[in-house]
């Protein structure tokens, strides 16, 4: 079988490779980062897109790129609407042609945060450009019978906060966390629920992500278990912000535990690559 992996140079499609290359042919694209044996493709070159799409005829394609700055797209409105979403169509429409099964990955931040611990069927309601923009790809995505939209929460690797935390305390400075709650969970723990779930062969929306946590108490955690000097400082807003940040923008992922062998939910931190 072959897979094509978009995105496969960010945090979760590295992780996506390490094991599906065990058991697939993997078709790897990058844009900036360059990673070894595969192709440089920008996903907003859509004729590109479409054309690599149909002449690589892949039976599976998974979208992990993203533009995943919030700030950035906040700001780059344009740029980020064609990447998270308008691109996004485009893989939809190629892969009605070649007729694959199409997994695309979407975001907590689709929420306003007012809730916490949402389910499938709760009512998005973005309240930044990034939220709104994997709103319109997640719709485009699901307008194809054959695909998988997994909403994510926090993911972690070399980037993310955890890591953010780990160095910060590391050097003795202070952590200002937000006092929000989210559900982190690391790449590779994602990348297995992957791949169980395109085993599976899953359609429709499904919520994969780590337990409800709050920064505050992940960075408690992280300077505890790894014994670190810094300090831990809760605080209602985060110098530098551009965007709004949702409160609680935590997912209820027990569809997916019903479903799952993996335990992709259990806080990873050795997942982070420091
Ligand atoms: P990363 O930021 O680590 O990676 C983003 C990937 O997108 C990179 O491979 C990058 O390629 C690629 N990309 C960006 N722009 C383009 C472009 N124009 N053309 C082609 N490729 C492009 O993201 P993560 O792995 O952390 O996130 C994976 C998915 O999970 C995304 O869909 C994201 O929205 C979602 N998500 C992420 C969260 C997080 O906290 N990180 C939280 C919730 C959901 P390159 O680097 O080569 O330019």
């Amino acid at each position: 079988m072959r897979v094509l992996l978009i995105g496969a140079s960010g945090q979760l499609g590295i992780e996506l490779n390490k094991l599906l290359s065990k058991k697939y042919q993997v078709i790897k694209v990058y844009n900036s980062s360059e990673i070894p044996d595969s192709h440089k493709m920008d996903i907003t070159d859509f004729f590109r897109l479409e054309d690599f799409i149909i002449k690589t005829r892949p039976d599976v394609i998974i979208n992990t790129a993203a533009m995943t700055d919030v700030d950035k797209c906040e700001v780059e409105r344009e740029k980020a609407y064609k990447i998270n979403a308008e691109a996004v169509k485009h893989m939809v429409r190629a892969s009605r042609v070649v007729e694959a099964y199409f997994i695309h990955v979407s975001t907590d931040y689709v929420f306003d945060g007012t809730k916490g611990n949402y389910k499938e069927e709760d009512l998005p309601n973005p309240i930044n450009y990034y939220g709104l923009t994997k709103l319109l790809g997640e719709t485009f995505a699901l307008s194809y019978d054959d695909s998988l939209v997994i909403r994510t929460s926090g993911v972690f690797r070399h980037k993310g906060f955890p890591v953010y935390v780990y160095k910060t305390l590391k050097e003795g400075k202070t952590v200002f966390a937000y006092k929000g709650y989210y559900s982190p969970i690391s790449a590779r723990k994602l990348a297995s629920a992957i791949e169980e779930l395109l085993a599976l062969r899953k359609t429709g929306l499904l919520n994969v992500a780590g337990e409800r946590i709050s920064r505050y108490e992940l960075a408690l955690k992280i300077k505890e278990k790894f014994n670190l000097s810094g300090e831990v400082k809760e605080v209602d807003e985060v110098k530098g912000w551009t965007a709004r940040r949702p409160f609680d923008s935590s997912l209820d992922s027990s569809n997916a535990k019903k479903i799952l062998s993996v335990d992709f939910y259990s806080l990873d931190l050795e997942g982070m690559v420091l």
